[in-house]
């Protein structure tokens, strides 16, 4: 990382762009604000820290060490438990510091004791995945090409501070207060930067790309959460957005559009059921529309595949918790109508 890629976005507070190497989001913004070197806010604070991988740690220590910040006086926050996002927390980490998380999130990685929480929320999703209909075959190729298994963090390590809404941080001279922002994940957290205008906003509202929404263990409506998330974000005063991919652009006006998009993708989803007839998962997907250059919904990559049904999957919840569409069970498999 060259020190001209960094980018002050406020007085001592740093925005470090981390290749996100053959990853389609490109890069991650990790942000670093500065600690004021003694009494509360004397830390710095290392806001998400990309993959567990070398490339990735080696990118973001040398951006911090261009700003002369030490990992031995730095906390870390990650707004949500995706892997890019917390990867690298527990290999980065210092003794004596701490990890912020969600609540709701840091449980999830933590798991269920026995399994770590990944490994829980794969074996829910391929559990729903087998009753929608799903091959057997199809299901252990996506699972071998998620990313998420290698690239998660250190499952030895269990110290997270849980953070509950409303919670403030300390940083230098700012303060961050946390606001929950359901959907994108079940518990992914927006920072408010008080009195600066600025808000980190993780994966909750990104502008050139849209956030991936996807069906969440005991998430009854993760799609229907999060358009009452972007709604409830749309409240604040934000002028300086601080989103974890890519460059900011209008906030409010990108709100309006992420809302417009769910509403048409609904009805797609809704039309292409009507249009089945008796219709199941694997059939509604390959019938909607992708942004994913290949030839036919049979040629997606395995990976492309595992989102494409999960997005699926999430706006079938939201089109079922709404009453547009029921779904029925038949010898152990679903099919769904409109
Ligand atoms: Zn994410």
């Amino acid at each position: 990382m060259l020190r001209e890629q960094i980018e002050e976005v406020l007085p001592g507070i740093y925005r470090l762009p981390v290749p996100l190497k053959g990853n389609p989001l490109k890069e991650l913004n990790s942000y670093a604000i500065r600690g004021s070197g003694e009494g509360e806010g004397g830390k710095h604070l290392l806001i998400d820290v990309g993959f567990r991988t070398e490339s990735c740690r080696e990118e973001l220590l040398e951006g911090l060490s261009l700003l002369g910040i030490q990992m031995e006086d730095t906390d870390i926050l990650v707004t949500h438990l995706h892997a890019d996002h917390c990867g690298n927390g527990p290999d980065l980490i210092k003794e004596g510091n701490k990890i912020y998380i969600s609540r709701v999130d840091g449980e999830f990685i933590l798991g269920n004791g026995k399994e770590d929480g990944v490994a829980v929320l794969h074996n829910i999703r391929v559990e729903r995945l087998r009753r929608n209909g799903i091959q057997e075959e199809l299901i252990q190729e996506m699972l071998a090409s998620t990313p998420s298994k290698n690239l998660a963090p250190d499952r030895s390590y269990r110290d997270y501070t849980l953070l509950d809404e409303g919670d403030e941080l300390k940083a230098g001279d700012y303060t961050l207060k946390a606001v929950y922002t359901p959907g994108h994940t079940p518990g992914q957290m927006c920072f408010e930067i008080l009195g600066t205008g600025a808000m980190l906003l993780g994966d909750h509202v990104l502008f050139d790309i849209t956030p991936n929404i996807t069906d969440w263990p005991g998430m009854e409506d993760a799609l229907g959460s999060y358009l009452d998330s972007l709604e409830k974000i749309d409240g604040y005063e934000v002028t300086l957005p601080l989103p974890g991919h890519r460059k900011p652009a209008d906030f409010h006006q990108r709100i309006k559009a992420l809302k417009a998009h769910h509403q048409r993708r609904l009805e797609e989803c809704r039309q292409v059921i009507k249009k089945l007839g008796k219709a199941r998962l694997y059939e509604i997907t390959g019938n909607m529309t992708w942004k994913i250059r290949a030839n036919s919904w049979d040629d997606f990559p395995p990976a492309q595949r595992w989102f494409a049904l999960g997005e699926c999957l999430s706006h079938i919840d939201h089109l079922k918790k709404t009453n547009q569409i029921t779904q029925h069970e038949e010898g152990g498999q679903i099919w769904y109508e409109a």
